[in-house]
């Protein structure tokens, strides 16, 4: 069987083209044409000898996700939905920068689906799929860097499809990939979890200095257990622990997202409460209004909206009388479902 490049390691490329009887820095050269200069064949690789790109496509190949469809918000941001080897599909939300028009960050997916089973999440309501590997999550940056060049990333997050703690080991070597061959900074670079807190203490063990977010969403784990079941596994007590005893160098802090969702968690108290659990984090909030969606086969009835805008700024205030940076999330790309929540694959049958 061919192999596979883009999922090959350092090493595996290295051993491969020992066995071929080529000199070593060939092997780097190749590794450099992927991660660097973005190459999807090795046809593009223009300073290896032709006898050597024959030898190459004849043993191997280097797998591209497939562009499945592109839309472009009116507001800037855009959704890509990749199809994958094995004909399951994910999608990559890209969103401008507000500084700097030729610069965006990208979300990126961790898995196909979720089995998390957030109720106000579009991915969460359709369950798993598969993991995504690290050279999927991968080929997501370098997909979409091909494609808005000369435009750039600056900043990743893994805020897209799937719990990315759920796909650990595969995360850990994607964020590898990243910076160490892709050269992004881990300042530029978050992980955002449900609150699997076992592996919150991990990640800050195998991958130092990325960012964390943390789904907050609710301060009782009455609320929080009926809207993210992890809760009955990790309750809030737990989780706030692992925040606590996250690492975090000097000037980092660690987000939390909330979903505000009218009625359920956006009173008063709520904010209050929110104050009291975030005390001695260095943390940043970010308000999320509920953001609808609809699935195709399911009710669209919608089981949470979004509160009036006077609660959103209200719970806002509270947080910032009480010294807390929080931020309202504009919904980026609302008319392309590629908002928060929003993102679902539509299964694709290639065969
Ligand atoms: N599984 C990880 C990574 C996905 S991030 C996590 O949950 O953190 C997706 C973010 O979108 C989460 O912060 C989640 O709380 C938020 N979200 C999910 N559904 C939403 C919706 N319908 N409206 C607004 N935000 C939503
Ligand atoms: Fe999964 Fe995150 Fe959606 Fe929850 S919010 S279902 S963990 S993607």
């Amino acid at each position: 069987m061919k192999k596979n490049f883009r999922q090959l390691s350092e090493e595996d490329i290295s051993r491969f083209i020992e066995s071929t009887g080529q000199k070593p820095y060939r092997a780097k050269q190749i590794i450099n044409w992927i991660y660097e200069k973005l190459a999807c064949s090795f046809d593009e690789m223009t300073d290896l000898p032709k006898d050597l790109r024959d030898e190459l496509n004849k043993a191997a190949y280097i797998s591209n996700l497939h562009l499945l469809d592109r839309q472009i918000s009116i507001d800037g941001s855009q959704k890509f939905l990749f199809g994958l080897e094995d004909g399951e599909s994910i999608e990559s939300v890209l969103i401008p920068n507000v500084r700097g028009r030729d610069k965006f960050t990208l979300c990126i997916s961790s898995q196909a689906g979720c089995a998390m089973g957030c109720a106000f999440c579009a991915t969460g309501r359709q369950g798993l799929r598969r993991n995504l590997r690290a050279y999927e999550i991968v080929d997501q940056v370098i997909s979409v860097s091909r494609i808005i060049a000369p435009a750039y990333i600056t900043n990743i997050v893994f805020m897209g499809m799937g719990e990315p703690l759920n796909n650990f080991r595969e995360v850990v070597d994607a964020l590898r990939r990243l910076t160490d061959l892709m050269g992004f900074s881990k300042r530029k670079i978050t992980v955002s979890t449900a609150g699997v807190v076992p592996k919150i203490h991990e990640l800050a063990e195998k991958a130092p200095e990325i960012n964390l977010a943390v789904s907050l969403n609710a301060t009782t784990d009455e609320v929080r257990s009926r809207i993210m079941p992890v809760n009955k596994k990790y309750p809030l007590k737990e989780l706030m622990k692992a925040c606590r005893e996250f690492p975090l160098s000097p000037f980092r802090r660690i987000t939390f997202e909330y979903v505000l969702l009218d009625g359920t968690n956006d009173s008063k108290e709520d904010a209050l409460r929110l104050v009291k659990l975030l005390s001695g984090i260095r943390s940043k909030v970010n308000l999320i209004p509920y953001n609808p969606y609809s699935l195709p086969d399911q009710d669209t009835r919608q089981l949470f909206r979004k509160p009036p805008e006077k609660k959103i700024h209200d719970f806002q205030n509270i947080l910032h009388k009480a010294g807390l940076t929080a931020i309202i999330r504009k919904s980026m790309g609302a008319d392309i479902a590629a908002a928060c929540g929003q993102l679902k694959a539509r299964y694709i049958d290639e065969k």
